[in-house]
């Protein structure tokens, strides 16, 4: 296949259907890691065309739905109180903070700016010597090198009024943590394409081995997703349990080795706590105590109260694969897209936002 439309033709998809449909004859669970791919698989309506022996799992890929709310009020607070040009990507902006949203902040006079790229937040920097410019360094694997390539543009540039907040979570370390959590029933993974595209596979060998559970990098399009379900049922079934890879055109088994350099000159990996799971061992980057001076977190003395979630929030249960969207008793009521309780209402890679904004999935579940 050379071309996308083709990885959304309907009648390849329906052969491949048939034959998970004639592949599968036990009950398997299976994680897809990644929001973006969650989205597609109810977008494009896959969760209910699929056998009903398949459950599919939403996991913890969406960086916007683990970023602490400690941090995001962090955030808010550099941009009030310090009087930082606090630059964002947009799907930030509305993730709720213990007692407002960025936006919320943006409209009462912080500055608050959207951009699409760390180096954007470097430029504005360079334009505005007399102002501190923080960028919000949100993501897994895949958004890891810009923010470090953003680091080393401003040491080249001399500056001395940028930095970053970070918050960067990985892929491998999560699925550990899911594997060795006493609630979760995962019987396999899809792999997240694009963090493989930067970070390639060689990492998940090790937790195939020692979980002897099947994972396939898988890409985002309808007959990537049901692809790599195929792959996985079929390993599941023969009682394999292999790394493949679905996603070849994007993904080698080293991944990208120059952004893998780029990020560990940048950065470091330590202990990260994610938002609704907690702290996972060696799960997040860090920037290197050589580039200390960048780091939001040490620059400024910010002064927060640690914060708590929302009660009726179940977004951990949702990311760990334990509980639907639906099954959570303030979705669609009390937690809307304009009214979001937790981050997975409000990130385009959230699940609960999956289920409300393609509704007629979930409406046709017995609620
Ligand atoms: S529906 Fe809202 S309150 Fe419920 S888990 Fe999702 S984000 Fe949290």
């Amino acid at each position: 296949m050379k071309y996308l439309s083709e990885y959304r033709n309907p009648e390849l998809a329906k052969k491949v259907l048939r034959e998970i449909g004639k592949t599968v004859t036990k009950s398997w669970n299976i994680m897809e890691v990644c929001g973006g791919q969650t989205h597609s698989l109810v977008k494009n309506g896959i969760l209910s065309v699929l056998p009903k022996k398949i459950t599919m799992l939403h996991g913890p890929g969406c960086p916007v739905c683990v970023t602490p709310l400690n941090l995001i009020d962090k955030a808010i607070y550099l941009a009030e109180k310090k009087a930082v040009i606090l630059c964002s990507f947009g799907d930030m902006l509305r993730v709720p903070g213990s007692n407002k949203n960025l936006l919320e902040a943006k409209a009462q006079g912080a500055d608050v700016r959207i951009l699409y790229s760390p180096l954007e937040a470097v430029t504005l920097a360079k334009q505005n010597p007399d102002k501190e410019v923080v960028f919000f360094a949100v993501g897994f694997e895949t958004t890891a090198p810009a923010n470090a390539l953003s680091v080393l543009h401003a040491e080249k540039l001399g500056l001395t009024n940028y930095s970053i907040l970070t918050s960067h979570v990985l892929v491998p370390p999560a699925i550990k943590a899911l594997m060795e959590d006493p609630e979760s029933h995962i019987d396999a993974f899809l792999a997240a394409g694009h963090v493989c595209s930067i970070m390639g596979y060689w990492e998940y060998f090790p937790l195939v081995e020692k979980y002897k559970i099947p994972i396939v990098v898988t890409g985002f399009e309808p007959l990537d997703l049901l692809q790599g379900i195929l792959m996985v049922v079929k390993q599941l079934e023969e009682g394999r349990a292999e790394v493949e890879n679905q996603y070849v055109r994007m993904v080698k088994e080293k991944g990208n080795t120059t952004a893998q350099k780029i990020i560990s000159d940048v950065f470091e990996v330590g202990d990260q706590m994610w938002r609704g799971i907690g702290t996972i061992g060696k799960s997040g980057f860090h920037l290197r105590g050589k580039y200390g001076r960048f780091d939001a977190n040490k620059k400024f003395s910010i002064h927060i109260k640690m914060a708590s979630e929302n009660k009726e929030c179940i977004a951990g249960n949702i990311m760990k694969g334990i509980s639907k969207p639906f099954e959570c008793s303030q979705f669609g009521k009390k937690c809307t897209p304009q009214n979001p309780l937790g981050a997975p209402m409000v990130s385009s890679e959230g699940a609960c936002a999956a289920y409300y904004n393609f509704s007629t999935i979930y409406k046709t579940m017995d609620l």
